[in-house]
């Protein structure tokens, strides 16, 4: 296992850890780490790992039985390595921004249109929204866009914190990508974004939804019976 410092800090872009384990000279476990793995809709961090003067780029990170593993572009780092790693920012930033926009779009769909998320995909330049609906009218999707954008000007405080997966599944539609959650896991970590949104995610997210943006629809597609495809941009 690693220690996920991402899980409590979504802002943290330098940090210190030991390197565990390293695999095929390139795949690198640390003790602890900020780089986020793929998964959840969100893609990799990437950035590098300093040992001494000595830099590593970080080209992929995933997870893998409770590891997370990053890898590097060059081999030379070993077991019992110190390494400082630093987080590529602007990429992370605005991933996350693009994230907490997925909270709050996903959430406007539902609640507006009684959509059916099934899938996004977050980038550090656009948002792929995936749903199920009846109805396809581009129009009435930039509508819903414009609701999404109220409620980012609203600049409401985004929180995270644990709760017993038991409780957790007390409230109605706190998972709400289907086959989301693991049954292994106990300790749901739940995202709350004031009235709009609240459910279990594991990934990074602003701590305010006035640092996302205005949302813009650049595209809608119909993906055939209700599957409804929709990208969205920030201005
Ligand atoms: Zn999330």
């Amino acid at each position: 296992m690693s220690e996920a410092l991402y899980m409590d800090d979504s802002y943290l872009k330098e940090f210190e850890a030991k390197v565990v384990s390293v695999k095929d000279d390139k795949y690198v476990v640390l003790d602890r780490t900020a780089f986020y793995p793929k998964g959840g809709g969100l893609p990799w961090d990437t950035g590098k790992l300093v040992r001494d003067s000595e830099s590593f780029n970080v080209v992929f990170v995933g997870k893998f039985d409770g590891a997370i593993s990053h890898e590097v572009d060059r081999p030379g780092l070993k077991e019992g390595d110190v390494v400082k790693g630093f987080i590529d920012w602007d990429n992370r930033y605005n991933v996350i921004r693009y994230h907490t926009a997925a909270h709050i779009v996903s959430s406007v769909l539902h609640r507006e249109a009684g959509a059916r998320i099934t899938g996004n995909q977050v980038s550090p330049d656009k948002l792929r929204v995936d749903f199920d609906l009846e109805r396809f009218d581009k129009e009435e999707l930039e509508r819903y866009v414009q609701v999404a954008n109220d409620e980012i000007r609203k600049g409401v405080d985004v929180k995270s914190y644990y709760l017993d997966r038991e409780e957790a599944m007390k409230i109605p539609g706190i998972v709400k990508l289907a086959g989301a959650l693991p049954p292994s896991v106990e300790k749901l970590r739940v995202v709350e974004i004031g009235e709009v949104d609240l459910q279990a995610d594991g990934g990074p997210h602003v701590r305010n939804t006035s640092e996302i943006g205005e949302l813009v629809l650049v595209k809608a597609e119909n993906k055939g019976k209700n599957n409804r495809r929709a990208y969205i941009k920030i201005k």
